[in-house]
């Protein structure tokens, strides 16, 4: 099966990551609804969150906070949205489980259908200020 994010966690393929541990992984996303976009992905492969047993879940949403406050103190976000989204029919384009880490800017506003195309070096350098803000808790 030839699944990207399993390409990624595997190393075969290249993304901007920002945290790694043993379970988890977490990148920029390529195609940013907003500055500073991130996915936070378990690295055992399931479709769907339904397809996780509960610990795993909890797992996956604990890594969440500490990430969204590096986010936030890199980008100076003034907020953040969570999605999380399964089957085609919920625009989930990549069938392996994910949650969306979307900052958002009062300046900016809420525009959910509009993507951007990030360049390699604005997430590159995103990625490196984000790594440099997530602390444990
Ligand atoms: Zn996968």
């Amino acid at each position: 099966m030839d699944c990207l994010f399993c390409n990624i966690i595997n190393k075969k393929h290249d993304a901007h990551v920002i945290f790694e541990d043993d379970s988890h992984i977490v990148i920029m996303d390529k195609y940013p609804i907003q500055k500073g976009h991130s996915l936070v992905i378990p690295k055992i492969h399931h479709e769907k969150i339904i397809d996780m047993t509960n610990e795993e879940v909890g797992a996956l949403f604990s890594k969440v906070p500490d990430v969204a406050r590096g986010i936030i103190a890199a980008t100076g976000a003034d907020g953040f949205n969570l999605g999380q989204n399964n089957g085609r029919s919920a625009n989930q384009i990549i069938p392996h489980v994910h949650v969306h880490i979307i900052p958002r800017y009062q300046k900016v506003g809420n525009p959910w259908a509009r993507r951007m195309i990030a360049t390699d070096g604005d997430l590159k350098e995103l990625a490196k200020k984000i790594r440099d803000n997530i602390k444990s808790s």
